[in-house]
């Protein structure tokens, strides 16, 4: 099978939005009146983000699960993406896997794949996903306030946890270990989530490299500190209840675990009534873990108030040290 053939088959389908989506030399999306297109792009590499041993369907779905977190992030509603390979071979069994879980994870967003690149080397995937955000209203870094309530959604350091299970660092009964698998396989971008904290959130990230390591970005954006309840962060870990686990590891997973894919966002104290009602209407669990300060620093808090040093360190790609 040959390049072209490849994309007909596998990566080409009618577009939703799109004018003009795979076939030509462009895509061609329009754009909806008073909105703003919110752009971004995420590469997964064999051997850094994933083993050659990986469902190639799971694959699919969290190499664009990853990049419409992203547009969770900003509260942006997803319209298309383009998927640039890289492959080594051409394996028909494995490309049908594939893009059954890219497929699957596009239709339940209604997002189109407009277009690509396909290239025979080690196996790399790139996605560049576009979405919509009326003007003004995307949620960025920059807009947390002191006084702010602090939130996560969902679940915090379970796919961690899958990830040292897998290294063979912590070991936990075996149904825990298969729900948390499932958080590192196959993450839920919170787009509903993000869209209705449009007006609502003062500043917002998607959780990918760890809890402290995405709310710093925030808290340097904004140029605010923070006090975080660490017993709240903790409480978050589902494998929390089964997993038998010391506190110190507990608070490794979820304060700088990583590859979580929720959102971490702030508001005023007058939005409460407003979270906990959107918590229910996009059936998101919502979780208070602190207070942006004026102090410019990131303060942890035991469960008596007391400030906790601490190392925890969020991933870096480049960090040598
Ligand atoms: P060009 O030579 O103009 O760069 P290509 O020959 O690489 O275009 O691609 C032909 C068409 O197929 C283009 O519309 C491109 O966007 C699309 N395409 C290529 N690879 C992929 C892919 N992996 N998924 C979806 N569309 C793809
Ligand atoms: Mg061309």
């Amino acid at each position: 099978m040959g390049e072209f053939d490849l994309i007909e088959t596998f990566f080409k389908r009618p577009a939703r939005h799109a004018t003009l989506g795979v076939g030509d030399d462009c895509a061609l999306l329009p754009v909806g009146t008073g909105q703003q297109l919110a752009i971004s792009s995420d590469m997964l590499v064999e051997g850094r983000h994933f083993l050659p041993t990986v469902n190639p369907r799971l694959l699919g779905h969290k190499a664009l699960a990853v990049n419409l977190s992203d547009l969770a992030a900003c509260g942006a509603t997803p319209k298309a993406f383009m998927l640039a390979l890289a492959l080594p071979e051409v394996n028909t069994a494995w490309l049908s896997e594939f893009s059954k879980g890219i497929w699957n994870l596009a239709d339940a967003h209604q997002c189109d794949l407009i277009g690509g690149d396909t290239t025979r080397g080690p196996l790399n995937i790139c996605i560049t996903v576009l979405g919509e955000v009326p003007a003004h209203l995307a949620l960025l870094r920059s807009g947390a306030k002191v006084g702010d309530d602090i939130y996560v959604s969902g679940n915090l350091g379970d796919a961690r946890l899958a990830l040292e299970v897998f290294r063979g660092q912590l070991s936990v009964p075996q149904n825990v270990f298969e729900q948390a698998r499932l958080r590192m396989e196959m993450p839920t971008p919170r787009l509903a989530l993000g869209q209705a904290l449009r007006g609502i959130a003062t500043a917002a990230a998607d959780i990918s490299d760890g809890l402290l390591g995405d709310l710093q970005h925030i808290l340097k954006a904004s140029q605010v500190g923070a006090d975080i309840e660490t017993n709240q962060v903790v409480g978050t870990l589902a494998a929390r209840a089964h997993g038998n686990l010391p506190l110190a590891t507990q608070l490794m997973l979820t304060l700088s675990g990583g590859d979580d894919y929720e959102l971490v966002f702030t508001a005023p104290e007058s939005k409460r009534a407003d979270i906990a009602a959107l918590s229910v209407s996009t059936q998101t669990p919502i979780t208070c873990i602190g207070k942006i300060k004026g102090s410019q620093q990131l303060r942890l808090l035991d469960s008596q108030g007391h400030e906790m040093t601490h190392a925890f360190q969020s991933f870096d790609h480049f960090k040598t040290d």
